[in-house]
């Protein structure tokens, strides 16, 4: 194919992406240069046509790329005066005033239709989620949102620990939205790349036209918003958008790996708007359901695991569903590697390093960071008193000392005052019953325990 084919199939995919009006001021102007299925040179008459390509159209451009030639190339876009045959009225108009005036007359935008601003995880869908006690208000507000935007919950703020699913839920959103309102105007974005791009329009001076295609957005997704604290200019900019678009009914999606309250060094008034829709917490996964997701990952890599080894795998990681799955490759990876069946004398050898790697942790660690969230003194914990303030957290400690350490019933209950082994195996299964029931007792030890692996204790 030659370069001027190769790019008009390119231009057919990208056309099919975006709005009419975009891909007449933006695209019908872009002369290729010099186009492989690995790299795409493309030359546009000025700066702005620079600027604004690349600020919002790559995307668009590699994916189109990927559908028209199977390869995902490097683009590079560069500045050629305009040849005399190039639609010019776009181009003066910018030269003669700023690029605000020109971007208020043609409706700038960011890409609509099934483009957007990030690249999706195929697998992030509503239908791949497996739904449990610990996530289902989430998954549930995640649906309502696509299916009636603006109106039930907004904005809707999911909040949870690292590797829960809060950007899984936050894609599934996104598609199913898409697919109800096909050529709307989404933003998904991470807060990260969210501040990059204020902060690279501030340094161009493009500020105005940044503001405005944001707030014609329809559907507004920000993943890990906790990524704003310390970033003032940008919490203020926020800020506005957020009025703008809460005020035309759009719907708002948040993500943070801490609730509203607990993001650091956040404004006041944006942690109050945060709360005005839904706040719903994604907890750590039971067993039953990290069973399920288990089996529902390998099977989306083609494989039917037996019975045992998918529980094997379910019970080795209990707080994080990214790391769940790394166990799950680590054990394909060691069936492929060594050309043995996948059954559970493989699985257990498979998984014995990351058991093995855990960071030692010690019962005086337990009981600090559980007591300092009750506010009891470790003395207390080890003391002699009954008083229910008191018990609760030691059986807590007890439990998790359970999961997290090799020590003995008798050894642990020597810890906790001299408490026989009979009096920690009932704290154990009390606590681990109470964690089914209710949520906060859930996260809370879901917490504790995340707080001692990062301590690396
Ligand atoms: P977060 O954004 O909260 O850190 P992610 O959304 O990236 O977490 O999720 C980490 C991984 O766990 C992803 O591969 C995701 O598909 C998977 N995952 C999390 N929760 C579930 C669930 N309930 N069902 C299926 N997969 C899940
Ligand atoms: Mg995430």
């Amino acid at each position: 194919m030659t370069t001027t084919d190769l790019w008009q199939s390119v231009l057919c995919e990208i056309e099919r992406r975006v709005r009419r009006q975009q891909f007449e001021t933006w695209f019908r102007c872009v002369k290729p240069q010099d186009i492989s299925a690995a790299r795409f040179c493309l030359a546009v008459p000025n700066r702005f046509y620079k600027d604004w390509i690349e600020t919002y159209y790559i995307p668009v451009i590699k994916e189109s790329a990927l559908v028209a030639t199977g390869q995902t190339p490097e683009v590079i876009v560069s500045v050629e005066p305009a040849a005399p045959t190039w639609p010019l009225e776009a181009a003066s108009a910018v030269e003669d005033d700023s690029a605000e005036r020109y971007a208020s007359q043609t409706r700038p935008d960011v890409p609509a239709g099934s483009s957007s601003r990030y690249q999706f995880s195929p697998d992030y869908t509503f239908e791949n989620f497996i739904v449990g006690p610990a996530n289902r208000l989430c998954h549930a507000a995640a649906m309502a949102v696509a299916d009636t935007p603006g109106t039930a919950y907004n904005p809707l703020f999911i909040h949870g620990g690292v590797g829960l699913g809060k950007t899984h839920l936050l894609q599934a959103a996104c598609k199913s939205y898409l697919k109800r309102n096909q050529g709307h105007r989404l933003l998904y974005t991470s807060c990260e790349e969210f501040v990059n791009d204020y902060v690279s329009a501030v340094q161009r001076g493009n500020v105005a036209v940044f503001r405005q295609a944001l707030r014609e957005v329809d559907f507004m997704v920000i993943d890990d918003i906790h990524f704003l604290a310390r970033a003032e200019r940008t919490q203020e900019e926020f800020f506005h958008t957020f009025n703008t678009l809460y005020n035309a009914h759009k719907q708002i999606i948040l993500s943070s790996d801490s609730s509203p309250a607990d993001i650091p060094s956040i404004e006041d008034r944006l942690i109050s708007r945060f709360k005005w829709g839904l706040v719903a917490r994604l907890d750590a996964p039971a067993y039953e359901t990290r069973l399920a997701i288990v089996n529902k990952k390998a099977g989306l890599r083609g494989f039917d695991l037996p019975k045992d080894v998918s529980e094997l795998i379910a019970r080795s990681i209990e707080t994080n569903i990214r790391e769940l799955e790394g166990a799950l490759t680590r054990v394909l990876g060691y069936a492929a590697l060594t050309n043995r069946a996948l059954d559970a004398s493989l699985a257990h050898e498979a998984l014995r390093e990351i058991t093995q790697a855990r960071p030692s942790v010690s019962i005086e660690d337990i009981a600090k960071i559980v007591g300092a969230r009750f506010n009891v003194k470790l003395s207390d914990l080890q003391g002699k008193r009954r008083l229910k303030s008191v018990v609760l957290p030691r059986q807590i400690c007890m439990h998790i000392a359970r999961k997290l350490t090799d020590y003995s019933l008798e050894e642990i209950g020597g810890f906790f005052g001299g408490r026989d082994h009979t009096t920690v195996l009932y704290a154990d299964e009390k606590i681990a019953e109470l964690s089914k029931r209710d949520p906060r007792t859930r996260g809370l030890v879901a917490e504790v325990q995340s707080e001692l692996m990062k301590a690396g204790r």
